[in-house]
């Protein structure tokens, strides 16, 4: 399977943060024929495993396979849907987005909405509509009939949005990117991967969204010698970004973080993945000062300290409806990954 039908695959599956079940079935089948062995651990991160030889180091990979969305709150007796956030959603982009409800009698359609504007009052309307003064439309005549359409307190709700090739190029929309494209980089490296000593555990985490909870519990068990997590960063290639903001262009490789809100990148770290990137001409940017993180935080403070870096896919739009990334950038990302792990040895004793 290609990077393009991988991502489109895994950007159109529901996986809202905590129900990451539907994702993690086709991580499995996806990373099964590159590994030795895939095991699940009790939180449910996937873990496959390409074993190495004894002695030699051994690298955790992290890309955490569930995105933000929404959870059913509450059913009115009308029927509509009042909902709670999963990870970091700003408000402003929720009103009049069409929406998947996830039930146990499958998926319905529904449109976020709230009371109209014409009969909102002047200050009112200038506000920003919070989400608990929005809901969604099922078409449920009354609590009866959304509870008949399978719909339970606790459902999961993503976005409605489907995989997109655009312009016939290899730029691509879809939902979920975050960190869908990450997940598809770490298939992509174990596939590219050339015979290696070390043994490489690639993680589709949970609940990153929420706080990196799977990688900490993962890490714990896995317990390598360094790590690596596979994730996207904001591309600052569109209007009203400042260069100072973030330089990160889509197409241009992948971003190596310096430093961001959780994590300083151990400096050999640093050096490998330059190295590994210049000596194979792989493109790669520098990024530093980033609000956010990366399963690479967590990491790296478990146990004694496990020295952690970052690939990162530059992409638009994160943690809204719909990104728009390079498929290019996932290609130089595994690239990159594989070229490093095949140097561990020389830069890591
Ligand atoms: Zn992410």
């Amino acid at each position: 399977m290609s990077v393009n039908e991988n991502l489109e695959r895994l950007s159109d599956a529901c996986g809202v943060t905590g129900r990451e079940n539907n994702v993690r079935d086709i991580m499995i089948e996806l990373l099964k024929p590159y590994s030795d062995e895939v095991q699940i651990d009790k939180l449910e991160n996937v873990i496959a495993v390409k074993k190495g030889k004894a002695k030699s180091p051994k690298i955790m990979l992290a890309a955490h396979m569930d995105e933000v969305g929404l959870m059913v709150k509450t059913i009115t007796k009308d029927g509509f849907l009042q909902f709670t956030k999963m990870g970091g959603i700003d408000d402003r982009i929720l009103l009049a987005q069409k929406v998947s409800v996830h039930t146990k009698k499958g998926a319905h359609i529904g449109i976020i909405g709230s009371k109209p504007p014409h009969i909102q009052k002047e200050e009112e309307r200038k506000k920003i509509i919070t989400y608990d003064d929005l809901f969604i439309d099922i078409g449920a005549e009354n609590k009866d009939a959304a509870v008949k359409m399978g719909v339970s307190i606790g459902d999961s709700i993503v976005f409605d949005i489907k995989y997109a090739n655009l312009g016939g190029s290899d730029i691509v929309l879809g939902k979920a990117f975050d960190n869908r494209a990450g997940c598809v980089a770490m298939i992509e490296t174990l596939k590219v991967l050339k015979e290696t000593d070390c043994t490489v555990c690639a993680v589709g985490t949970v609940q990153e969204e929420v706080g990196l909870r799977g990688a900490a519990a993962a890490a714990f068990g896995v317990d390598p010698d360094l790590a690596l997590a596979l994730d996207v960063t904001i591309a600052g290639d569109v209007p009203g970004v400042r260069e100072f903001d973030t330089s990160v262009k889509m197409g241009k490789g992948p971003a190596l973080t310096i430093s961001d809100s959780g994590l300083i990148t151990h400096p050999k770290i640093l050096r490998w993945l330059i190295d590994s990137a210049e000596e194979e001409k792989i493109p790669f940017q520098l990024e530093s000062g980033l609000l956010g993180s990366t399963d690479a935080a967590r990491i790296s403070i478990t146990r004694q300290g496990i020295p952690c870096g970052t690939v990162s896919i530059p992409t638009r739009y994160i943690h809204s409806p719909a990104g728009v990334l390079s498929l290019k950038d996932i290609d130089s990302s595994a690239k990159l990954t594989a070229a490093a792990i095949q140097r561990i040895k020389k830069h890591f004793k």
